[in-house]
């Protein structure tokens, strides 16, 4: 994969995804800080407390969650592949709605244990009313 020279002008809001390599464009609506890449959802650590952009670390953050807000809003739950760290951040209006659906998902996809014993409890319940 060869890389092209950027021919736009790059604003502190914009970047070139570390994970997917896809450029990430401030959203026209919504938060301001754009944090994450909206087509894979991965971030980097860069800040020591939102928007600063202080931290050292610049390891890539892997969205490993969704967190839901009692008044339904979401966030991802961002863990840093370098030190560790986990961090919540606010999804963006332009997020790919089928990687967040994925990450949402990924738990039910990887159950740790058998869904069959799940439905043969239930079964015995219900036999247990009768
Ligand atoms: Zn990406
Ligand atoms: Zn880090």
């Amino acid at each position: 994969m060869s890389r092209q020279a950027v021919s736009f002008h790059i604003t502190e809001d914009t970047f070139i995804c570390i994970n997917c390599g896809r450029t990430a464009v401030p959203p026209r609506s919504g938060t301001r800080n754009r944090n994450h890449c909206p087509y894979c959802l991965t971030s980097r650590h860069v800040d020591l407390r939102p928007g600063d952009r202080r931290s050292g670390c610049r390891g890539s953050m892997e969205a490993i969650g969704v967190y839901v807000q009692a008044n339904g809003e979401w966030s991802l739950i961002h863990r840093c592949t370098d030190c560790g760290i986990v961090k919540l951040n606010r999804i963006g209006p332009d997020d790919s709605e089928r990687a967040l659906l994925a990450l949402a998902a990924r738990p039910l996809t990887r159950l740790p244990f058998p869904l069959e014993a799940l439905t043969c409890d239930t079964n015995e319940a219900d036999h247990g009313d009768k």
